[in-house]
């Protein structure tokens, strides 16, 4: 069924991002990309009939009302907010946290972190004034499962996924709707050049379609039972749905930390 809404999506020039866009055009919604390369934005905006691009760094925050301005003088306000723009760590490639200078690390974060938190903040007032919307943290497995070269991009990802457990339990007392959604692993310039990659089976990846579709049936507003959850593109949303119940009671899709006796309170 179309779906017809104003969706922002951060880092939709390429990726998982632009196949997220293309999806919510392909359901008559109005998108939005933003992304640092205007050259690459104008090109994936080709595809996204009635769409707008806007050139954008995520974490400069003199910049995030102005984009929010311009989505809502163009194509209205915004009631979708995908925070997909993300970097995967030291841009020369996989380094160990020594390696790594403390500016690199910390880019990490404000890119992955801080960047969603600045765009919620800017969003919410008129999600939650008009009564609704829909928060969707694109996350990442690496927030549960440490591995070498990868401690800035775990933290800023686990901490992307408590933030949105939070986020969801200050919102209760509205309409709005947040998720953090991990989307697998996808062959993108962010992953294609991992050292690891070419020795996976193919049975390890997912396509970019795979997250465009959870993302947009998240984004149906149909699924307020799973707000605050950590889920896997790999979910059976309607499955999580049917069992919300047993779901809060074992507090199950979120970071926790078990010990020998199970949960640690
Ligand atoms: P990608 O192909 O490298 O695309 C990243 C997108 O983000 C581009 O549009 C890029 O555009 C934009 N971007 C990066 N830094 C930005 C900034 N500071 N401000 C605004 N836009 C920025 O990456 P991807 O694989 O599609 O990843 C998308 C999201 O999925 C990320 O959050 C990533 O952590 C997550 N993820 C991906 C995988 C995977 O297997 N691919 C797995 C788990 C999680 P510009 O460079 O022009 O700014």
């Amino acid at each position: 069924m179309p779906m017809k809404k104003t969706v922002l999506i951060t880092g939709g020039s390429r990726g998982l991002g632009l196949a997220m866009a293309r999806a919510f055009a392909a359901q008559g919604c109005r998108v939005a990309i933003t992304g640092r390369d205007g050259a690459r934005l104008a090109e994936a905006v080709q595809d996204l009939p009635g769409g707008i691009a806007i050139e954008a760094d995520v974490a400069d925050a003199a910049h995030t009302q102005a984009v929010i301005g311009e989505v809502e003088a163009d194509i209205g306000p915004v009631e979708v907010l995908i925070n997909n723009a993300g970097i995967g760590g030291d841009p020369a490639g996989p380094r160990s946290f020594m390696d790594m200078s403390v500016e690199a690390w910390w880019r990490v974060q404000e890119t992955n972190l801080r960047g969603p938190m600045l765009y919620c903040h800017a969003v919410l007032p008129g999600m939650i004034e008009r009564g609704g919307g829909v928060i969707i943290n694109i996350g990442s497995y690496i927030a549960i499962r440490p591995m070498p070269t990868a401690s800035a991009y775990a933290a800023s990802k686990a901490a992307l996924a408590r933030f949105t457990d939070c986020l969801a339990l200050d919102l209760e007392d509205t309409d709005v709707q947040a998720f953090c959604i991990s989307p697998g692993l996808v062959l993108t310039d962010m992953t294609r050049d991992l050292p690891f990659i070419k020795d996976l089976p193919d049975s390890d990846f997912f396509q970019p379609e795979d997250i465009a579709e959870r993302v947009c049936r998240l984004a149906s507003g149909e699924f307020a039972a799973l707000t605050g959850l950590f889920l896997h593109v790999g979910d059976d949303l309607d499955d999580l749905r049917a069992q919300r119940d047993r779901i809060r009671e074992e507090r199950l899709y979120s970071l926790r930390l078990d010990g020998f006796e199970g949960l640690i309170p």
